[in-house]
C-alpha cells in the first residue's frame, strides 16, 4: 500500500503534522520507534491520583502555536509554577539564599546586572529570528559564546555567575560554550526585558497533563494511523518516483512524501539517500544538551513553609527544581552535570539528590512518596533535551535550518529557533501545511 505521506516520529511534531495531513484529507501514516507516543512528552499517575510529567511540562504565553492546539484539543491553560507563592532559592557551594539577591552578590553587582540584561536586549532586538544568518555581524555574533560578550561588557564575576546558574538551571548547556547569536535569536523569538523571562517562556501548563496533548491527538487520528515499535533505519527520497522508509526489521513502506518529525540525535542514524548532501550535513551538524530530569513527590509542598516557591537555581548535580503540580517537585540535571550523575553509585543516587533539595528546602525533602529519574540524554529515540548551539553553529547550520525539500519536509522542536514544546507544534504544523499546499 501506498501512503500520500509517511511521518516519521510520533512526538508533538510528527502527530501535529499528521493530525493537520489528515483533517486536508491526505492518507497519512506515522511510524515511531517506540511503544508509545509523546516522545519526549511523557506522564505517568501516582497511586493518589495525582499526575507526573516526566517529560516537558511547561509553555509561555508568546508559545502561540501550542496554545492554539490545545485550544483546539479542547484542554485548559492554568498558571504554571510561576504563580507559586514564595520566593527563589539558590544553592552554591559556600551558601544557600532565598530572594534576591543571590548570596554572592556583592556592591554594584545589581546595577551591573541590569546595564548588561538592557544591553543584551537591545543586541536581541537586532536579530531576526526567522533569518539570524542576514545580521551584519552575524557569524562575529556566533562565533563569541555568551561567557565572553558578558566579559566583553564588562560583567562581573559574581553577574557571569547569575547568568550561569540560570542558564545550567535550563540544561541547555553553560554560557560559555553557546553561541551568543543562538541566545539573541532565542530572546528575539519571545521578547521581554530579561534575558530569560520565566514568565514569558514558562507561565502556563495544561491542566489535563502535558503529555494528554499528544495522546488526545494520537486518538484522533486513531490506532490504524499510527505504528508503534516501528523504528525507521533508511529513507529513499525522489521527487518524480515518491518515497521509501525502511524499518529495522526490513519492512518497506512506500508514499508520496516524508514528514521527518525525529530528533536530531537518532536522525544520525537513519540513512537518508535522495536528498542534497547540503541539507544532509545541515541536519546532522544540529545536536541537543543532554540532560535528565528528576522528579519527587511529596503529600504537601512543604517548601512553602520556608517561604520558597520551589524555583531554584544550583550549583550541584540539580540544576534546578521547580513545583510542577500540588507537592510535585520537578528537577533538572544540566549537560555539565550528567556524567556526574552517571557516575553516582545507583544505590546513592536517589538519595544524594533528595539531599540537594533538603540543603534548599529542609529535611521534608529526604521524605518523598515517589521518585522518577528519565535520563532523556542516554535515551536511545531522544539522545539529548533539548536543542543546543555551540558557537559556531548557528552558521555551520546554516539557511537551511527549519526548511524542506519536497518531497522530504522536516519539523521538530530541534528545527525552530531554541526547541521547547512551540517549537515542535510550530514546525509540525508548518510542515503539513506546506505538504498540502503542494499537494
Ligand atoms: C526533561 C525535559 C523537560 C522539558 N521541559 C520542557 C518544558 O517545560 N517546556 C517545553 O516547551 N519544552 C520542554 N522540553 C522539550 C520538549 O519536550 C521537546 O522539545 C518536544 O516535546 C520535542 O518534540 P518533538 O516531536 O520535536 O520530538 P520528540 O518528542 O523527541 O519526538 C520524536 C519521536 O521520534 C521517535 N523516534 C526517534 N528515532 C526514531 C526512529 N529511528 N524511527 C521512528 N521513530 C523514532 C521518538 O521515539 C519520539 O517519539 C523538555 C524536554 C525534556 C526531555
Amino acid at each position: 500500500m501506498r501512503y500520500d505521506v509517511i511521518v516519521l516520529g510520533a512526538g508533538l511534531a510528527g502527530l501535529s503534522a499528521a493530525r493537520d495531513l489528515a483533517a486536508g484529507g491526505a492518507d497519512v501514516l506515522v511510524v515511531e520507534a517506540r511503544d508509545r507516543v509523546g516522545g519526549r512528552v511523557e506522564q505517568t499517575r501516582l497511586p493518589d491520583g495525582r499526575l507526573v510529567q516526566l517529560g516537558g511540562e511547561v509553555v509561555g504565553r508568546a508559545h502561540t502555536a501550542y496554545l492554539e492546539l490545545a485550544g483546539e484539543l479542547g484542554l485548559t491553560l492554568v498558571p504554571s509554577y510561576t504563580a507559586e507563592p514564595g520566593v527563589i532559592a539558590r544553592a552554591t557551594p559556600e551558601g544557600v539564599s532565598t530572594g534576591e539577591p543571590p548570596h554572592w552578590f556583592g556592591p554594584g553587582d545589581g546595577g551591573c546586572h541590569e546595564r548588561v540584561t538592557a544591553a543584551f536586549v537591545a543586541l536581541a532586538g537586532t536579530v531576526d529570528p526567522a533569518d539570524p544568518w542576514s545580521h551584519p555581524r552575524a557569524a562575529g555574533l556566533d562565533r563569541l559564546s555568551v561567557g565572553d560578550w558578558l566579559r566583553a561588557e564588562g560583567a562581573s564575576p559574581a553577574v557571569v555567575r547569575l547568568w550561569e546558574i540560570g542558564q545550567l538551571g535550563l540544561a541547555s548547556g553553560s554560557y560559555e560554550r553557546t553561541s551568543l547569536l543562538s541566545a539573541l535569536r532565542k530572546h528575539a523569538a519571545v521578547p521581554g526585558g530579561e534575558a530569560y523571562g520565566y514568565e514569558d517562556w514558562e507561565g502556563l501548563r495544561v491542566a489535563e497533563g502535558s503529555a494528554t496533548v499528544a495522546l488526545r491527538m494520537a486518538d484522533g487520528l486513531g490506532a490504524d494511523r499510527i505504528r508503534l515499535d516501528a523504528p525507521v533505519r533508511a529513507v529513499e527520497v525522489s521527487p518524480t518516483a515518491g518515497c521509501t522508509v525502511e524499518l529495522a526489521d526490513g519492512e518497506r513502506l512506500t508514499a508520496g512524501a516524508v514528514v521527518c518529525a525525529l530528533p536530531v540525535g537518532p536522525l544520525r542514524r537513519v540513512a537518508v539517500r535522495g536528498v542534497a548532501e547540503e541539507r544532509l550535513a545541515s541536519l546532522r551538524r544540529q545536536r541537543q544538551a543532554h540532560a535528565a530530569k528528576f522528579v519527587a513527590a511529596y503529600d504537601k509542598p512543604f517548601w512553602r513553609e520556608a517561604g520558597c516557591s520551589g524555583l531554584s537555581e544550583n550549583e550541584g548535580v540539580l540544576g534546578s527544581t521547580w513545583p510542577q503540580g500540588e507537592g510535585v517537585l520537578s528537577a533538572l540535571v544540566p549537560p555539565e552535570r550528567f556524567g556526574v550523575l552517571a557516575g553516582m553509585p545507583d544505590e546513592l543516587r536517589e538519595g544524594e539528590l533528595l539531599s540537594e533539595m533538603a540543603r534548599l528546602y529542609g529535611p521534608g525533602a529526604l521524605d518523598p512518596v515517589a521518585v522518577f529519574l528519565r535520563r532523556w540524554g542516554t535515551d536511545p529515540w531522544t539522545q539529548g533535551y533539548v536543542t543546543q548551539w555551540v558557537p559556531g553553529d548557528v552558521m555551520a547550520v546554516g539557511p537551511r535550518h527549519g526548511t524542506h525539500e519536497p518531497p522530504f519536509y522536516v519539523c521538530g522542536s530541534d528545527q525552530w529557533v531554541a526547541g521547547y514544546m512551540e517549537g515542535a507544534v510550530r514546525t509540525g504544523r508548518a510542515a503539513a501545511k506546506e505538504a498540502l499546499r503542494r499537494g
